[in-house]
């Protein structure tokens, strides 16, 4: 079976959690794609180009601690480079059409990764919403972190993501808007994956 199921939205709306969740219910693989821009982003942080850094990219790079807010704010700055997004295009769209069906999150899956994608989410939430949540999942490995500091960093990122010349974010016209603001991460998951249950081809 190839199917891929595509989503996409700004930083802390719930991609990750869902796209985790909708790939082990349905036996999936799963990629988040942010990790290969926060895997580029680090190795700018120690003093490579973006695109050398793109191009020479090795599964090492993906481990490692990707969550801290300078990687992200690398990785937001790098992921504006034209040759740095193409030097990622191929790799993704390989894993999203592989056998077996693929789940995907990220910035432009839907839009630019797999337009063909059968299944897209625009997960979403209001950015005071995404603060609180990246905050309580990082304020306990930094306590340097304020709630202000961590709303500035998700509202520079919106618009650096938002405003780029290259796969700016923006939902796809065919995809389905899921804003996650008022629910909790059970009823989420719970949308999320009946939308994928109805799209998938009856086994
Ligand atoms: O999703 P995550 O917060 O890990 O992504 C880090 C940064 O990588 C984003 O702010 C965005 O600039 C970039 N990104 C992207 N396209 C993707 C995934 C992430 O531009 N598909």
């Amino acid at each position: 079976m190839i199917f891929t199921v595509a989503i996409d939205g700004p930083a802390a709306a719930g991609k990750g959690t869902i796209g985790r969740e909708i790939a082990a219910r349905f036996g999936m693989r799963h990629l988040d794609t942010g990790l290969l821009y926060r895997a580029v982003g680090a190795r700018t942080l120690r003093g490579e180009e973006a695109v050398a850094a793109a191009r020479g990219l090795e599964a090492a790079d993906l481990e490692g601690d990707l969550r801290r807010q300078d990687v992200a704010a690398a990785a937001s700055r790098v992921a504006a480079v034209p040759e740095v997004r193409a030097a990622l295009v191929d790799w993704q769209r390989g894993f999203a059409r592989a056998a077996g069906g693929a789940v995907l999150d990220g910035r432009d899956i839907g839009t630019v990764i797999c337009p063909e994608a059968e299944v897209k989410l625009y997960v979403t939430a209001s950015p005071e919403v995404r603060a609180e949540r990246r905050f309580a999942e990082l304020a306990a490995s930094d306590a340097t972190l304020t709630r202000e500091g961590v709303l500035e960093d998700v509202l520079a990122r919106d618009a650096r993501d938002m405003g780029r010349a290259e796969a700016p974010l923006v939902a796809a016209e065919d995809a389905v808007v899921l804003d996650t603001s008022t629910m909790s991460v059970e009823e989420a998951v719970g949308a999320a994956v009946a939308i994928v249950a109805s799209a998938l081809p009856a086994r």
